[in-house]
């Protein structure tokens, strides 16, 4: 079977292959690496196919993202069951260009994670390294990705890194864009100011043509930006492109090996006409703090309406209605979200809201103008995706909450400006993938995927 999309495309307009029988073929392999990897929450028997410039490609989508028909529980058991009667809005652009969706994949509670171990169902597996993590929250979307022998891309979402982590780590093309491209309409939502839905696929063009699919106005989600989509794999050179390299991405936390391979990278760039410069960002430090008091505060108050009523989880109501809703969210939560909104209710408290979540936000806004400033002078801003490669199982168990949230330290500040930011694999540590970020401004997603697209092909 041919596995690559471009291919795939091409045998299906040339009228080649029999689009039932790779469907069949497509649902046996899957089940194959699910035995292997895990990547799957639930994989779908009979999957369907639409017609359109991706007839019958096969797609998969992050559990947070609602699929009319199949089961949707965004990782968590209180969502348990829940089948949504409708799609998001990115899962029926995929549809309407002819995308079959064939499962659902494996995720951290909610979102709530870097590493997809939180997860209430299958923790997916690192096909380079089963002993290590994917990545997450996006974590099943890029074991599929990285795994799969067919043609495949994925629809992942972020917040804080969620696409950006996984890809690093299973040497796959994550693409988060701008905040507003996509639309968030259907998407169980983490922190509205920040989730953004994207993609991961095996090459820069898979990536980049699933994007332009999701992308445009959608009336149906009021931050949805009034901006036409693009053919984002119209690539084109970076001769001349001014790339900027905030010396704050290579600094202490980051492990020398992944900096190295990220730099002979940046020198790539040089030789394809880039010309690039050391710049600085010194508000990357305040990223986690802020980024942690924002986004647990707003997941807080979503986390409110799973309360055993509407969707997922039910028991029978024995006694008062408190009591009922404590005992369906003390079961259906994992430890994670329990964690989340604890915090978060408190960082938004009468008595500490000033003190933690206004002033998280008067961070975010410093952060934001940094980077408006930042692009003035430059096209695009490089560094490594990820401090570390793909840490493994047991190392991950020794992590304090602390500790595993400063993992995020590079991808929370172009997360919480908006920008859209790509990351490509750009070498290997210990035979880890190890990947490098891109970041452009507002809109300019284009700018990052032809960055992304020239290393890619110089290697
Ligand atoms: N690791 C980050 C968090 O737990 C980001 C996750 C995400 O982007 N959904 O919040």
């Amino acid at each position: 079977m041919i596995t690559g999309v471009k291919e795939y495309i091409e045998e299906v307009r040339s009228g080649n292959l029999n689009v039932d029988d790779f469907a069949h073929e497509v649902v046996e392999r899957s089940k194959t690496i699910q035995k292997k990897y895990s990547p799957f929450i639930t994989l779908v028997e009979h999957p369907t196919s639409g017609n359109g410039r991706i007839k019958g490609l096969p797609i998969s989508v992050k559990d947070s993202i609602c699929t009319k028909g199949i089961m949707t529980t965004a990782g968590s058991k209180i969502l348990d069951g829940y089948v949504p009667p409708f799609d998001a809005t990115s899962v029926s652009n995929a549809k309407r260009d002819g995308g079959m969706v064939i499962g659902k994949t494996a995720m951290d509670e909610f979102g709530f994670g870097t590493f997809s171990t939180n997860c209430a169902y299958s923790i997916p597996r690192n096909p380079h390294d089963t002993s290590r993590s994917c990545g997450g929250s996006s974590g099943g979307a890029a074991c599929l990705t990285a795994a799969a022998d067919f043609p495949h891309i994925a629809i992942a979402q972020s917040t804080g890194g969620s696409i950006t982590a996984p890809a690093a780590f299973t040497g796959t093309v994550g693409i988060t864009p701008t905040y507003g491209r996509v639309s968030r309409y259907g998407l169980i939502d983490y922190s509205n100011s920040m989730d953004k839905i994207g993609t991961i696929g095996k090459t820069v063009y898979d990536a980049a043509l699933l994007l332009s699919s999701l992308s445009g106005y959608d009336r149906l989600d009021s931050t949805s930006a009034e901006i036409a989509s693009e053919d984002f794999t119209a690539f084109g050179s970076i001769k001349g492109l001014r790339v900027g390299i905030p010396k704050e991405y290579f600094s202490e936390g980051v492990d020398k090996r992944v900096a190295k391979e990220v730099r002979s990278g940046i020198e790539r760039l040089e030789s394809l006409g880039a010309s690039c410069e050391e710049v600085s960002l010194p508000m990357t430090d305040y990223g986690i703090a802020s980024y942690y008091i924002t986004a647990i505060s707003e997941a807080s108050t979503n986390l409110a309406r799973y309360c055993g009523l509407r969707y997922g989880m039910q028991k029978e109501i024995t006694g008062d209605f408190e009591s009922y809703f404590s005992s369906i969210r003390s079961t259906g939560f994992g430890q994670e979200a329990k964690r989340r909104i604890i915090l978060g209710t408190y960082a938004r408290m009468a008595g500490f809201r000033d003190a933690y979540y206004i002033k998280a936000l008067r961070i975010r806004t410093k952060i934001i103008n940094e980077f408006a400033a930042m692009f003035k002078k430059f096209d695009v801003l490089v560094a490594p995706s990820m401090p570390i490669i793909a840490p493994t199982f047991s190392e991950i168990e020794k992590l304090s909450p602390i500790k595993a949230y400063s993992m995020d330290i590079l991808t929370v500040p172009p997360n919480m400006a908006g920008i859209p930011h790509v990351s490509v694999p750009i070498g290997k540590v210990d035979s880890m993938p190890v990947g490098m970020q891109i970041m452009a401004a507002h809109f300019k997603e284009s700018d990052a995927i032809r960055v992304a697209a020239a290393v890619e092909g110089a290697r």
